[in-house]
């Protein structure tokens, strides 16, 4: 409490000695000026390098023949702030011959930002690049992101950045974090670095990037730093998903799941690649980092076969009002089979959304999905006046952190070509997210409310989970065989289940290793020993709010925080410049303090009070500094109110000497 004022003070101070405040003005204005004069170039910019980018395709699996950006010459400018915070903290040193592997974040808590880093000598490789949108609590924030602040030091080591699949929680933080390391090459399956291309074009990045396609069915090494690394084939529920082998030349050998799921009647995928996980397997595997996140679920993962025949069912079935399927929009395979089923049952599709709508072009134009001419139309209130409500199929996003997807604004009417009416049937072709639960209840009940039909997997199987499940986390550490096992992803309750199921097996106690963000693990040469740092590399949280970066733990979030937990008070005092008396009746504002049948007595109280503490301290030292003054007055108020009404409201003295 005392440190998020004394932070306050020190911002006021900070403002005070810079004359005002509009010199903060000036330097925002600085830079929205730079935007908008180059806002033109860096388009031209872009659309040269969009050309560069696909006309290299071909050669792309050779890192060597991409044009490597010119990193070290340039400060890099995209369209969001990518500095991060100025920390001394340097790794501790590594033995010769050891490989060293940190997760940065993903490791402590659920949905979130994953990014690991792996070193052997000088040489740094990173893995994903996760976002975690912000939760209810984080007050008006938009979301959060890994903090590398300590990798800054060493972007002249970072040899590549593989990227295993296209899911926000995966590469949802390269706009900020990649420029900050100085864009080292990017490695990832088609449909993954296709994703990752338009967000960096989004975010005006994409001229430094270099971006590299990597076939998950090829059985290549690929050369990164001092590293080999594999990329090989996983189920999950976003196309071209991958796994990864890394090995160190100190004969460390690492196989890292990732997400994934064994499905092996997959929708439009192909199943799990198992033949060459056994012959990875075989190599004297020195750790698997594997998947926790499904670790509570007993048996199989339900297959994607046994959700199409469900959602079958439903369409054959359906003879009145639309059909609206919310699903996310970078499930591929789901979208691929009510295509399918939408043409066997002569039914017409809509695409709603903007994220569906440009993941099911980039999917078309990769080749993942295959749609008929005539099945899927463009939304438009033209259309879907001219088809008749039960043969419409309209595919909606649906994300479970976001209020204002497609289907949360239809079900509020603000949708501009749906609005949801009686017969109308909306089916939650996803799962529930943990934690998530309250706002699923709260739009299934506003669409109740429009009489519409609500048809989620209690009723019918209308989705799987795609994590694996016990049995297929069996499976995976049998056919690896490590050395050591360490559970991965989730909080520790998940990682902790999945730990008792790999030593249900045949792996030992002392060796799981259970890892926090941060923690240093190094493995010693040729399948040796496993050290875990005392030293912790420094994680913060890292939030992003508007376009800027910020520190979780800043005094504004706190301010934040306090109003929404007790309102706010300004109080102010007009007082003689030299006698320092009061001149007129203090005044008082409050919000979201008291209640109206308090109000009057409530706030005659802190005046009354005000007056003393004021009168009393000028009289004891009448040449008191202004803020110390301010200082004085907040505090004991603070106390007073905690006392009299159990409240802490945000409390803002103001002194205008006249
Ligand atoms: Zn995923």
């Amino acid at each position: 409490m005392k440190d998020f004022l004394d932070e306050l003070d020190q911002e006021i101070d900070w403002i005070q000695n810079n004359d005002d405040i509009v010199d903060q003005h000036i330097i925002l204005n600085e830079w929205m000026d730079w935007t908008t004069e180059n806002i033109e170039a860096e388009q031209k910019q872009l659309h040269k390098n969009v050309k560069t980018f696909s006309n290299n395709q071909n050669n792309s699996n050779n890192p060597n023949k991409q044009n490597k950006p010119k990193q070290e010459s340039n400060e890099i400018r995209g369209k969001f702030i990518s500095k991060f915070p100025e920390t001394k903290f340097y790794l501790p040193s590594l033995r010769e011959g050891y490989t060293r592997f940190i997760p940065i974040w993903g490791n402590n808590e659920t949905w979130a930002k994953n990014m690991w880093m792996a070193q052997y000598w000088d040489d740094i490789i990173l893995m994903d690049c996760g976002v975690q949108f912000a939760d209810a609590d984080m007050l008006g924030v938009n979301y959060s992101i890994p903090d590398v602040s300590f990798l800054v030091n060493y972007k002249k080591n970072i040899k590549g950045f593989l990227i295993t699949h296209a899911h926000l929680d995966h590469i949802g933080s390269l706009k900020h974090v990649y420029p900050a390391l100085w864009c080292p090459t990017l490695y990832g399956t088609k449909f993954t670095i296709w994703l990752i291309k338009k967000q960096l074009e989004e975010a005006w990045l994409l001229s430094y990037a270099t971006l590299v396609e990597v076939d998950a069915w090829k059985k290549e090494k690929i050369k990164i730093g001092q590293f080999e690394v594999e990329f090989f084939k996983v189920n999950h529920s976003v196309p071209d998903c991958a796994w990864l082998y890394i090995e160190s030349p100190g004969g460390t050998k690492i196989v890292h799941t990732w997400d994934f799921k064994i499905d092996f009647t997959p929708a439009i995928d192909t199943p799990a690649d198992l033949d060459r996980i056994s012959e990875i397997g075989s190599r004297w595997i020195s750790v698997l980092m594997s998947d926790s996140t499904g670790s509570t679920r007993k048996w199989f993962s339900m297959s994607e076969k046994n959700v199409w025949e469900e959602l079958e069912k439903i369409v054959s079935n359906h003879h009145k009002g639309r059909l609206i399927i919310a699903t996310f929009s970078s499930w591929i395979s789901r979208v691929q089979q009510l295509i399918d089923i939408a043409e066997k049952y002569d039914k017409t599709i809509f695409l709603s959304g903007r994220s569906m709508v440009e993941n099911v072009a980039i999917a078309k134009e990769l080749g993942y999905i295959n749609i008929k001419p005539g099945v899927v139309k463009k939304m438009t209130p033209k259309n879907t006046e001219w088809i008749l409500p039960h043969k419409q199929i309209i595919i909606t996003t649906w994300s479970q952190w976001e209020q204002f997807s497609a289907l949360a604004r239809m079900s509020e009417w603000k949708h501009n070509s749906v609005e949801i009416i009686k017969w109308d049937t909306v089916v939650f072709s996803s799962s529930v997210v943990p934690g998530n639960e309250k706002s699923v209840v709260w739009i299934i009940n506003k669409l109740i409310k429009l009489w519409a039909n609500v048809v989620t997997k209690d009723d019918w199987e209308v989705h799987t989970w795609w994590h694996a499940f016990q049995e297929e986390q069996k499976i995976m550490i049998n056919l690896v065989k490590p050395k050591y096992f360490m559970p991965i992803f989730w909080d520790l309750y998940f990682r902790t289940v999945h730990k008792n199921t790999a030593m249900s097996l045949w792996i030992k106690e002392d060796n799981v290793l259970m890892l926090e963000n941060g923690n240093i693990v190094d493995f010693a040469p040729k399948n040796g020993n496993v050290f875990k740092s005392k030293i912790k590399a420094p994680i913060q949280e890292l939030i992003i709010d508007g376009h800027w970066m910020w520190l979780a733990t800043s005094h504004v979030i706190k301010a934040r925080e306090k109003m929404m937990n007790s309102g706010v008070l300004v109080i102010m005092f007009k007082v003689d410049k030299k006698t320092k008396a009061i001149l007129w009746h203090i005044k008082l504002e409050s919000r979201g303090l008291v209640y109206l049948e308090e109000v009057r007595f409530i706030h005659r109280m802190i005046i009354k009070k005000a007056r003393d503490i004021y009168e009393n301290t000028v009289k004891d030292v009448p040449d008191m500094e202004e803020k110390d003054l301010v200082k004085i007055l907040r505090d004991d108020l603070e106390k007073f109110l905690l006392q009299k009404i159990d409240r802490e409201p945000m409390i803002i003295p103001m002194l205008t000497e006249v």
